[in-house]
């Protein structure tokens, strides 16, 4: 009998998410880079306030009020921006408006794992190159693709490495596609590359709500990107991507930068703290840009490790990937979290 099916989704395996445990447990979840802090609490407000009366009514299908918030807070005009439902819509809609069998997807490896996931609904070819051990940014074999899509995440998952903007700049002025900037990280990071979106008309930055912003729940990122490379994803994006509450809580979260740069500050102390303490038990860290920690454990265990944690309550991420099986990335958790996690693999490492 024939697949009810594209040949495309019958070949494909399907993303698979990090673990989602009940909202009343009290496991100490690290697994999927949320942020320890909750949300500012203008969000709590916008929430407790919300005229019921807008849920009867379509939504904004540009979420203009959000927009306006991103506009000015990066300065950049609201017709460079389009809004997703989280960030992974915009890296679809870029995906779906610029691929076909002839043309390529290329991106360096190991990176985001759902780039791939996104490739392969369609008819179109993914080549993937690998990353050098120092994580040097492979600009002529990027070049020499030339693909359609490029994408480059930056800060990088799971390494948490940042490509400096000099190696984003000229590989942008050496391809003919588009250059997919995923930024889900920067806020976390010491600098961004907007400067990039500004200077070539190829260039898109993909940001989150989710991870500075504490908001994964509610599916809300954005691209930046010249009016002319947003017209093909605004052709395509679903009208009402958005709901009337997400887009209400957003623009509330995007308006309190002091708070989420409070949050990022103490992220990034913890960063610093946990780093240390897992080097004191032997561990082998990358430097992060990032909320999470590319770690390798000393006895090369990884899988045990990963394992034994989730008995004990506590999730962190395990890739069975190629180059990944000896590694664990961990979100940075509140200290306290981090504490019991340093205690709990102090006791299986002896
Ligand atoms: C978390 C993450 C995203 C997804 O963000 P959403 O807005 O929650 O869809 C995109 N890119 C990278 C590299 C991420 O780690």
């Amino acid at each position: 009998m024939t697949s009810l099916f594209r040949a495309e989704i019958d070949a494909m395996t399907g993303y698979i998410p990090g673990e989602q445990p009940k909202s009343d447990s009290k496991i100490i979840k690290l697994n999927s880079n949320e942020n320890p802090y909750p949300p500012s609490p203008k969000v709590k407000d916008v929430l407790q306030n919300f005229d019921w009366e807008w849920l009867r009514r379509y939504p904004d299908a540009s979420a203009t009020d959000f927009r306006k918030a991103v506009s000015e807070v990066l300065n950049v005009p609201t017709d460079w921006i389009i809004v997703g439902n989280g960030s992974d819509e915009v890296l679809n809609l870029v995906i779906r408006a610029c691929t076909d069998v002839s043309r390529k997807v290329v991106y360096p490896m190991p990176t985001y794992v759902l780039y791939r996931t996104l490739v392969e609904m369609q008819p179109a070819q993914t080549i993937e190159i690998d990353y050098p051990q120092d994580y040097k940014l492979p600009i002529d074999e990027l070049v020499k693709v030339d693909g359609a899509v490029t994408f480059i995440a930056t800060p990088n998952s799971p390494s948490g490495h940042i490509v400096p903007v000099e190696d984003l700049r000229e590989l942008a002025s050496k391809l003919s596609g588009v250059l997919v900037i995923d930024e889900a990280y920067c806020d976390f990071a010491a600098n961004d590359a907007l400067s990039v979106v500004k200077e070539f008309e190829n260039v898109i930055s993909i940001r989150t709500l989710s991870k500075g912003y504490s908001l994964a729940g509610i599916r809300l990122g954005f691209g930046i990107a010249n009016p002319k490379l947003l017209s093909g994803l605004y052709k395509i994006k679903d009208s009402y991507n958005i709901d009337a509450i997400a887009c209400a809580i957003g623009t509330a979260a995007m308006r309190d930068q002091d708070y989420k740069n409070s949050c990022a500050e103490k992220v990034k102390i913890s960063r610093e703290r946990l780093s240390k303490d897992l080097e004191k038990l032997g561990f082998k860290i990358w430097d992060s840009q990032t909320n999470f920690l590319l770690t390798q454990p000393p006895q090369g265990n990884a899988e045990y490790l990963y394992l034994k944690l989730k008995e004990q309550g506590i999730l962190i991420r395990y890739f069975k990937q190629e180059g990944l099986e000896d590694k664990l990335r961990i979100a940075v958790g509140t200290d306290e979290e981090n504490k019991v996690l340093v205690e709990a693999l102090s006791g299986l490492l002896k």
